[in-house]
């Protein structure tokens, strides 16, 4: 997707803060961290959002999940940490590539 943020950040394009790459997958940090630690998630491949997964993803969907952890504990948050994806509009969406958020440290507000 030629005028897509995160697939250009993924490519190299446009500069960001990576922490972890790979073949499938980069993390890099929030620009605007909303906790102490603030990590992006994000597939290589164009997936527009959670509604747009389909079963051919499934295996680039484990992988994401089990990196989690050890980006988690590499951070230092063996005490816990919060995933969020927002998904749509009304859920919160800005960025159209779909990411997970992972956040921790200090402060993080409760949810209701
Ligand atoms: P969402 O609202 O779930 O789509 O989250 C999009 C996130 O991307 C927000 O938390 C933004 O702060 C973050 N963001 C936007 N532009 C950049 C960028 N150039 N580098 C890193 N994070 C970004
Ligand atoms: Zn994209």
């Amino acid at each position: 997707m030629s005028d897509c943020l995160f697939c250009k950040i993924a490519a190299g394009e446009i500069p960001a803060d990576k922490i972890y790459e790979d073949e499938r997958v980069v993390v890099f940090r929030d620009i605007n961290p909303k906790a102490e630690v603030h990590l992006l998630i994000v597939p290589r491949e164009h997936i527009a959002g959670l509604n747009e997964l389909e079963s051919g993803h499934d295996a680039l969907i484990a992988h994401i999940m089990r990196l989690i952890q050890p980006l988690a504990l590499d951070q230092g948050l063996e005490s816990g940490y919060r995933t969020i994806i927002n998904t749509g509009k009304d859920g919160g969406q800005e960025v159209f590539h779909l990411h997970i958020h992972l956040l921790g440290g200090r402060d993080l507000p409760g949810f209701g």
